[in-house]
Protein backbone atom coordinates (compact mmCIF):
# COMPACT_ATOMS: atom_id res chain seq x y z
CA UNK A 1 0.00 0.00 0.00
CA UNK A 2 1.03 3.60 -0.82
CA UNK A 3 2.07 5.78 2.02
CA UNK A 4 -0.51 8.37 2.70
CA UNK A 5 1.14 11.44 1.12
CA UNK A 6 1.14 9.34 -2.30
CA UNK A 7 -2.84 8.68 -1.69
CA UNK A 8 -4.92 11.93 -2.51
CA UNK A 9 -7.19 12.21 -4.99
CA UNK A 10 -8.14 15.36 -7.47
CA UNK A 11 -10.12 16.79 -4.90
CA UNK A 12 -7.17 16.54 -2.33
CA UNK A 13 -4.83 19.91 -2.04
CA UNK A 14 -1.89 19.08 -4.28
CA UNK A 15 1.57 19.06 -2.65
CA UNK A 16 3.43 22.20 -3.62
CA UNK A 17 6.80 22.73 -4.30
CA UNK A 18 8.62 24.77 -1.50
CA UNK A 19 8.96 28.54 -3.07
CA UNK A 20 12.82 28.85 -2.75
CA UNK A 21 15.67 26.20 -1.95
CA UNK A 22 16.32 24.58 1.35
CA UNK A 23 19.79 25.29 2.01
CA UNK A 24 21.03 22.14 3.84
CA UNK A 25 24.69 22.72 2.68
CA UNK A 26 27.08 25.08 3.37
CA UNK A 27 25.78 28.07 1.73
CA UNK A 28 29.54 29.01 0.86
CA UNK A 29 28.90 26.05 -2.10
CA UNK A 30 26.05 27.48 -3.58
CA UNK A 31 25.54 26.05 -7.21
CA UNK A 32 22.98 26.41 -9.60
CA UNK A 33 22.29 22.71 -9.33
CA UNK A 34 20.41 23.74 -6.21
CA UNK A 35 17.69 25.28 -7.83
CA UNK A 36 18.70 28.85 -8.19
CA UNK A 37 17.33 31.11 -11.39
CA UNK A 38 18.80 34.03 -12.73
CA UNK A 39 17.94 34.96 -16.43
CA UNK A 40 20.19 37.38 -17.84
CA UNK A 41 16.83 38.80 -20.03
CA UNK A 42 16.01 40.57 -15.97
CA UNK A 43 19.37 42.92 -17.01
CA UNK A 44 19.90 46.21 -18.82
CA UNK A 45 23.10 46.75 -20.67
CA UNK A 46 25.50 47.56 -17.91
CA UNK A 47 23.52 46.87 -14.96
CA UNK A 48 26.14 46.96 -11.94
CA UNK A 49 27.06 44.12 -9.22
CA UNK A 50 24.85 45.48 -6.99
CA UNK A 51 21.08 45.71 -9.26
CA UNK A 52 22.14 41.64 -10.45
CA UNK A 53 22.81 40.44 -6.75
CA UNK A 54 19.67 42.50 -5.72
CA UNK A 55 17.12 40.41 -8.14
CA UNK A 56 18.99 37.47 -7.38
CA UNK A 57 18.31 37.97 -3.69
CA UNK A 58 14.73 38.78 -3.91
CA UNK A 59 14.43 35.77 -6.95
CA UNK A 60 15.92 33.04 -4.71
CA UNK A 61 14.99 34.28 -1.03
CA UNK A 62 18.80 35.14 -0.15
CA UNK A 63 19.97 36.87 2.25
CA UNK A 64 22.54 39.84 1.46
CA UNK A 65 25.62 38.04 3.72
CA UNK A 66 24.87 34.95 2.08
CA UNK A 67 25.32 36.47 -1.53
CA UNK A 68 28.45 38.31 0.01
CA UNK A 69 30.25 35.20 1.50
CA UNK A 70 29.99 33.69 -2.20
CA UNK A 71 32.41 36.65 -3.37
CA UNK A 72 35.00 34.90 -1.95
CA UNK A 73 36.34 32.39 0.71
CA UNK A 74 37.69 34.99 3.31
CA UNK A 75 35.28 37.86 2.75
CA UNK A 76 34.20 38.92 5.62
CA UNK A 77 30.01 39.66 4.95
CA UNK A 78 30.11 42.55 7.27
CA UNK A 79 33.27 44.33 6.03
CA UNK A 80 32.56 43.43 2.33
CA UNK A 81 34.56 43.58 -0.94
CA UNK A 82 35.01 46.41 -3.33
CA UNK A 83 33.01 46.00 -6.71
CA UNK A 84 36.10 46.12 -8.92
CA UNK A 85 37.10 43.81 -11.60
CA UNK A 86 40.46 43.27 -9.97
CA UNK A 87 38.84 42.51 -6.30
CA UNK A 88 36.19 40.01 -7.60
CA UNK A 89 36.95 36.49 -8.35
CA UNK A 90 34.87 37.05 -11.87
CA UNK A 91 34.59 32.99 -12.20
CA UNK A 92 33.71 32.15 -8.93
CA UNK A 93 30.62 34.68 -9.26
CA UNK A 94 29.88 33.11 -12.81
CA UNK A 95 29.89 29.64 -11.45
CA UNK A 96 27.08 30.77 -8.69
CA UNK A 97 24.95 33.41 -11.27
CA UNK A 98 25.38 31.45 -14.38
CA UNK A 99 25.80 34.75 -16.47
CA UNK A 100 27.80 35.54 -18.63
CA UNK A 101 31.81 36.68 -17.79
CA UNK A 102 31.19 39.73 -20.21
CA UNK A 103 27.64 40.70 -18.46
CA UNK A 104 29.62 40.20 -14.78
CA UNK A 105 32.87 41.87 -15.73
CA UNK A 106 30.70 45.30 -17.62
CA UNK A 107 28.75 45.21 -13.94
CA UNK A 108 31.87 46.06 -11.90
CA UNK A 109 33.85 49.05 -11.54
CA UNK A 110 37.34 49.45 -13.57
CA UNK A 111 40.16 49.22 -11.44
CA UNK A 112 42.27 51.68 -13.92
CA UNK A 113 39.55 54.33 -12.77
CA UNK A 114 39.85 53.77 -9.07
CA UNK A 115 39.23 57.45 -7.25
CA UNK A 116 36.73 58.31 -10.59
CA UNK A 117 34.00 56.35 -8.69
CA UNK A 118 31.82 57.76 -6.01
CA UNK A 119 32.28 55.37 -2.82
CA UNK A 120 28.49 55.94 -1.88
CA UNK A 121 25.63 54.13 -3.47
CA UNK A 122 24.20 56.43 -6.39
CA UNK A 123 21.18 55.74 -7.74
CA UNK A 124 18.12 57.25 -10.43
CA UNK A 125 15.04 57.24 -8.26
CA UNK A 126 12.66 56.23 -11.64
CA UNK A 127 15.37 53.25 -11.93
CA UNK A 128 15.15 51.82 -8.92
CA UNK A 129 11.88 52.20 -9.05
CA UNK A 130 11.97 49.82 -12.11
CA UNK A 131 14.49 47.41 -10.64
CA UNK A 132 17.79 48.71 -12.49
CA UNK A 133 21.30 50.79 -11.21
CA UNK A 134 23.42 51.19 -13.90
CA UNK A 135 27.41 50.71 -13.53
CA UNK A 136 27.90 54.30 -14.88
CA UNK A 137 25.82 55.93 -11.75
CA UNK A 138 28.73 55.39 -9.69
CA UNK A 139 31.05 57.66 -11.85
CA UNK A 140 31.86 61.25 -11.05
CA UNK A 141 31.76 61.48 -14.79
CA UNK A 142 27.73 60.91 -14.93
CA UNK A 143 25.32 63.18 -12.85
CA UNK A 144 21.90 62.52 -14.86
CA UNK A 145 19.78 59.24 -16.02
CA UNK A 146 20.27 58.91 -19.73
CA UNK A 147 16.56 57.46 -19.82
CA UNK A 148 14.83 60.11 -17.58
CA UNK A 149 17.14 63.00 -17.11
CA UNK A 150 17.56 63.19 -13.49
CA UNK A 151 19.91 64.22 -11.24
CA UNK A 152 21.58 60.93 -9.55
CA UNK A 153 21.27 61.32 -6.28
CA UNK A 154 23.15 59.72 -2.97
CA UNK A 155 21.50 60.47 0.06
CA UNK A 156 18.31 58.99 1.68
CA UNK A 157 15.27 61.45 0.93
CA UNK A 158 14.05 60.24 3.92
CA UNK A 159 17.05 60.44 6.55
CA UNK A 160 19.65 61.91 4.78
CA UNK A 161 22.28 58.95 5.01
CA UNK A 162 24.42 57.56 2.52
CA UNK A 163 25.56 53.96 2.33
CA UNK A 164 29.15 53.48 0.80
CA UNK A 165 29.03 51.06 -1.73
CA UNK A 166 30.77 48.11 -1.24
CA UNK A 167 29.49 44.86 -1.77
CA UNK A 168 29.22 44.15 2.46
CA UNK A 169 25.60 42.51 4.47
CA UNK A 170 24.44 46.18 4.45
CA UNK A 171 24.10 47.22 1.06
CA UNK A 172 23.55 43.94 -0.46
CA UNK A 173 20.57 43.52 2.47
CA UNK A 174 18.46 46.14 1.47
CA UNK A 175 17.53 45.89 -2.07
CA UNK A 176 16.10 49.44 -3.57
CA UNK A 177 15.88 51.05 0.25
CA UNK A 178 17.97 53.00 2.52
CA UNK A 179 20.45 50.25 4.12
CA UNK A 180 19.48 52.75 7.27
CA UNK A 181 15.95 53.52 7.55
CA UNK A 182 14.57 51.02 5.31
CA UNK A 183 13.00 53.71 2.93
CA UNK A 184 12.23 52.71 -0.73
CA UNK A 185 14.86 55.07 -2.72
CA UNK A 186 11.79 55.43 -5.81
CA UNK A 187 8.27 55.48 -5.38
CA UNK A 188 7.61 51.88 -5.31
CA UNK A 189 9.16 48.53 -5.32
CA UNK A 190 10.28 46.97 -8.68
CA UNK A 191 9.01 43.68 -9.64
CA UNK A 192 10.93 40.68 -8.27
CA UNK A 193 12.62 39.72 -11.65
CA UNK A 194 12.90 41.76 -14.72
CA UNK A 195 13.19 45.75 -15.28
CA UNK A 196 11.66 45.39 -18.76
CA UNK A 197 7.95 45.11 -18.10
CA UNK A 198 8.23 48.48 -15.55
CA UNK A 199 10.44 50.27 -18.10
CA UNK A 200 9.57 51.78 -20.81
CA UNK A 201 10.86 50.67 -23.90
CA UNK A 202 12.19 53.88 -25.50
CA UNK A 203 13.94 54.20 -21.99
CA UNK A 204 15.92 50.78 -22.05
CA UNK A 205 17.43 51.90 -25.63
CA UNK A 206 18.18 54.84 -23.99
CA UNK A 207 20.15 53.29 -21.49
CA UNK A 208 21.39 50.74 -23.39
CA UNK A 209 22.44 53.21 -26.02
CA UNK A 210 24.62 55.33 -23.60
CA UNK A 211 26.21 52.12 -21.64
CA UNK A 212 27.59 51.30 -25.21
CA UNK A 213 28.43 54.88 -26.04
CA UNK A 214 30.52 55.43 -22.96
CA UNK A 215 31.34 52.62 -21.92
CA UNK A 216 31.79 49.84 -24.25
CA UNK A 217 35.67 50.84 -25.05
CA UNK A 218 36.64 50.23 -21.32
CA UNK A 219 34.69 47.60 -21.00
CA UNK A 220 35.67 45.63 -24.71
CA UNK A 221 32.24 45.22 -25.38
CA UNK A 222 31.83 45.30 -29.08
CA UNK A 223 28.64 45.89 -30.81
CA UNK A 224 26.64 43.72 -28.24
CA UNK A 225 23.10 44.89 -28.56
CA UNK A 226 21.58 42.10 -26.76
CA UNK A 227 17.58 42.28 -25.13
CA UNK A 228 16.65 46.04 -24.98
ZN1 LIG B 1 16.55 56.61 -14.51
ZN1 LIG C 1 17.31 56.49 5.10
Amino acid sequence: MLPAVYSFTRDSVALKAPRFPILTLDERQLTPALGFIFDVRWLLPGESIVSILWKFARANGLAGHTLVQLMGADVDPYEGVEPMRDVIDVKRLRRMLCLPVKVLRASLLDAGQRGRHHPTFRYCRQCTARGHHSVTYQMFSENRCPAHDRMLETQCRHCGRETPYILNAILVGSPYRCAWCGTLYGTRFPPVLSTGPTMRKEDRIAIARHFHNRMAGSFCLGGDDRRV
